[in-house]
């Protein structure tokens, strides 16, 4: 019977051995606590927050998931899920909170997440996050209560807000222009300046907006007075001389362009190339040193006449017929060929290469929002990133591009758009328009 009596001991042992082991590899066993991640960022909650939250057990499943938001010792339940099957090694959970559905008051808060998994230990994970409830939308204080703007022009406005920002600006119509932040009169102040276009009017809506890091949004109407402006218009003669001397520069760069006629290639650059350097202008543009680099009048080339304005509207023609048009978005300077062109004001050089129609150009970042841009250069002394003087070189003038004779296109941006230079040139409009609000 002895022999008996081990073969069972040797059948138990074995038995228990596999039940074991099948027990640690079903995950019966495990001792790893549930892992929780939080994928957004809850330090404010404001009227609205999606929440998303990443739960998971790899070793036994997952067998319960709860979140809670409690106040004044008062939980309120956000979520609750039991998973039964032992299976859910993976679960991501969004939710939404409200803080008025659950009667939160604006103050702190916690936010407890706890998950349990299906292992014989239960292992339980529970986090615990403070965060503030805030419903209050920022007000917004408008520091110039008179604001006059040309069409065409560049409007400028200094405004402080009630908390900080986590993003502001003045929307033009649906236009976005954003906010810098700098300090006036020893307060955090915020700073925009925006485009308004040639056919602005009394209904052009300018708004200044600015939400909290809860989320909550103000939108306050911004006093304002537009200046009408007259703008010229003209017929431009496509002369088979004109098409013939320029339109092989861009068909030598631009592959689809093999094969068509001048007059197509011209089509093209019009309107496809000048779409698409307005968008690489506007990338460009869509940051600013968060500084003032520019100082006074900016300069304008030396000796130089202006062949074409801001905002001259061109039809042109081929055999007298309307074949396409444009608004002219800067000024035209000619002095004598090749002739120095020079940084209107202190910034920094964003970019220098070629720009289609603008030929061999420059961008130099002035500050806050504003850009000045050299076009149709002969050549290109200097390089993105070097930080310029007023009155430094940057190159010679030329006719690269879209240019008929050696000149240059002078523009000036904010927030990516153009504006008429003729009000940076001038010291009057520059004193009343920006440095009288900047000096509160
Ligand atoms: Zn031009």
């Amino acid at each position: 019977m002895k022999k008996t009596g081990i073969i069972a001991a040797a059948v138990v042992i074995v038995l228990a051995a596999g039940a074991l082991g099948w027990l640690y590899f079903a995950g019966w066993l495990d001792r790893d606590k549930p892992a929780i991640r939080l994928d957004s960022d809850i330090t404010a909650i404001g009227k609205k927050k999606d929440i998303s939250i990443a739960f998971s057990d790899e070793r036994s499943g997952l067998s319960g998931l709860k979140v809670e938001i409690v106040q004044d010792n008062k939980p309120r339940l956000l979520a609750q899920e039991s998973f039964p099957s032992r299976s859910t090694r993976q679960k991501v959970l969004r939710l939404t909170v409200e803080p008025l559905l659950l009667q939160l008051n604006n103050g702190p808060a916690v936010v407890r997440i706890t998950a349990g998994d299906a292992s014989l230990f239960k292992n339980e994970t529970v986090i615990s996050e403070q965060v503030r409830i805030d419903m209050m939308p920022p007000q917004v204080y408008v520091m110039s209560p008179v604001n006059y703007i040309n069409q065409g022009g560049a409007g400028f406005i200094p405004y402080r807000t009630s908390k900080p920002a986590a993003l502001t600006g003045v929307f033009v119509d649906d236009r976005f222009y954003p906010g810098y932040n700098i300090v006036i009169g020893g307060q955090p102040t915020s700073v925009a300046t925006f485009a308004v276009g040639t056919g602005a009017s009394a209904s052009t809506k300018i708004v200044i907006f600015a939400r909290d890091s809860a989320g909550n949004e103000a939108r306050t109407s911004m006093p304002f007075t537009i200046k009408p402006k007259k703008f010229r218009a003209d017929k431009v003669n496509l002369s088979e001389t004109f098409l013939q001397k320029i339109m092989p520069e861009f068909q030598g760069s631009i592959p689809q362009l093999q094969g068509k006629t001048p007059v197509e290639v011209f089509g093209y650059v019009n309107t496809t190339l000048r779409e698409e350097n307005s968008k690489t202008i506007q990338s460009v543009c869509r940051k600013s040193v968060n500084k003032k680099l520019w100082e006074g009048a900016f300069h304008r080339m030396r000796n130089a006449s202006p062949m074409a304005l801001f905002g001259d509207e061109r039809t042109y023609l081929v055999d007298g017929k309307p074949f396409g048009n444009s608004v002219h978005l800067g000024v035209d300077l000619a002095s004598t060929a090749h002739a120095p062109i020079e940084a209107a004001n202190n910034g920094i050089v964003v970019f220098a290469g070629a720009l289609g129609i603008y030929g061999n150009a420059v961008i130099i970042d002035h500050g806050l929002g504003l850009f000045s841009l050299y076009g149709h250069l002969s050549s290109i002394e200097t390089a993105v990133g070097k930080p310029v003087k007023k009155e430094e070189k940057i190159g010679l003038s030329g006719l690269s591009g879209l240019a008929g004779g050696d000149h240059l296109h002078f523009s000036i941006l904010v927030g990516g758009q153009f504006v008429n230079p003729q009000e940076w040139w001038d010291p009057h409009w520059i004193e009343d328009n920006v440095m009288k609000k900047m000096n509160l």
